[in-house]
């Protein structure tokens, strides 16, 4: 019966003139729109630097309630480069950096003749002209779903005309707590008021790692502060009854690795600064030779100890990192613990950015809820996939994406 319906809608609607068929398709939308209801809600939780084995390094009996009942990875791989916004990204639209077009936290474009930057206060990271993919919640909110969101990198930007149902432009004032408390208010919505995704962020086990490195005393009670928060979620959810009627995903967006200030590379001590603009600096640093100069720039660079360097078209594929182009001509990558630097500036004790294959970069997936199985462990996966996986448990087409 249904079938004969669309047979019949779609030789109805081949058989109209041009004008009828796009009235027809704005009533068909109205008609859809009005119908769609809102999913099974999916709560996603982004613990920025937490490493895929941060778990055995303290009790986080949170997390342990959550994994028992649940789902985890072995890790969540992450894309390069291994920062917050470009993989942050990845995990709302599915695509590479090199394809949704946010390449680092720092980068150059020049049709804009602009610098990408980010922090709280950055208007670029406000800006929905840099990112040229469709992130979860521009799919939802098109799809006539909700979604309220208590920061994640690009938010609080307007994206292809689209913003969340409720969002907060990115500031550091809020507790971890009040940040679940608002995705606890935000639960109590009904009808089609109610979202349909939900997402939040946590910064302070990247910062204190930073600042102490992966194995310091403040970046293991970092760990301790958002299992609180996560317990916090939890008995919120028991309170309103619905922990086992809600998904909950928890990831994070790379790892972290001790940067001693003994392991610094000099940039100057290899090429002159006035023939090059340099982007970035640590795990890696880009680089764009002046007018005649880049043969010489990368002659400059090779053996250097301790680095790899490559022209942008010659970057290994396993990067997925080539074919954009805000990614400058060269790319001068440290091994793990090196920090390449400007002269006058030296490493904090840990960072994140390396090679795609150091396991200390990978982060973490665990998840729980009706659409993930109890007590299952898995193998790593890659962070491309979980927009695809995102629109599956919430019933939604995806917009074209790298994952599957
Ligand atoms: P990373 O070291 O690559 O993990 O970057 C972490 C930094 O990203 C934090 O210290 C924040 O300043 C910044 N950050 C986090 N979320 C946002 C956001 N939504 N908008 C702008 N900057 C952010
Ligand atoms: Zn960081």
């Amino acid at each position: 019966m249904k079938n004969n319906f669309l047979v019949f809608l779609v030789f109805f609607l081949t058989s109209c003139n041009q004008v009828m068929r796009q009235y027809m398709g704005q009533v068909l939308e109205q008609i859809y729109l009005t119908m769609a209801k809102p999913s099974t809600p999916l709560i996603l939780i982004s613990i920025d630097g937490f490493r895929w084995d941060y778990f055995d390094k303290v009790e986080t009996p949170n997390f342990d309630r959550l994994i028992a009942n649940g789902s985890k990875a072995d890790g969540l791989k992450t894309s390069y480069p291994r920062k917050i916004f470009p993989n942050h990204i990845s995990i709302v639209t599915g695509n590479y950096p090199s394809n949704h077009g946010i390449i680092s936290n720092y980068f150059y474009d020049a049709d804009f003749d602009e610098y990408f930057y980010i922090g709280a206060g950055s208007t670029a990271a406000q800006d929905g002209k840099w990112i040229d993919a469709e992130p979860i919640w521009v799919t939802i909110e098109k799809q006539a779903k909700r979604a309220m969101i208590m920061f994640w990198p690009m938010s609080d930007a307007e994206i292809m005309g689209i913003r969340p149902s409720k969002y907060y432009v990115y500031n550091e004032d809020p507790t971890n707590l009040d940040r679940m408390d608002q995705i606890l208010s935000w639960l109590l919505h009904t009808g089609n008021a109610r979202p349909s995704f939900l997402a939040s962020y946590f910064s302070v086990v990247d910062s204190k790692g930073h600042s102490y490195g992966p194995d310091g005393d403040e970046t293991i009670e970092a760990i301790r502060v958002v299992d609180k928060a996560i317990g916090h979620l939890i008995d919120g959810l028991e309170a309103q009854n619905i922990l086992n009627e809600v998904n909950i995903m928890i990831v994070s967006d790379h790892g972290m690795t001790e940067t001693p200030d003994t392991k610094v590379i000099n940039i100057a001590d290899y090429i002159n600064l006035d023939d090059v603009v340099t982007v970035g600096g640590g795990p890696f640093m880009e680089i764009r030779p002046n007018e005649g100069k880049l043969e010489s720039v990368y002659q400059a660079l090779q053996n250097i100890d301790n680095t790899q360097v490559f022209k942008k078209e010659d970057i290994p594929d396993k990067f997925n990192y080539k074919n954009n182009n805000r990614i400058e001509p060269i790319l001068l990558l440290a091994d793990e613990h090196w920090s390449i630097m400007t002269p006058g500036r030296t490493p904090i004790a840990g960072s994140h950015g390396y090679d795609p294959d150091y396991q200390s970069m990978n982060g973490i997936f665990i998840a729980h809820g009706p659409a993930f199985k109890s007590g299952f462990s898995g193998p790593e996966i890659h962070n491309i996939h979980l927009y695809e996986m995102m629109c599956k448990i919430l019933g939604v087409v995806p917009a074209n994406n790298d994952g599957s």
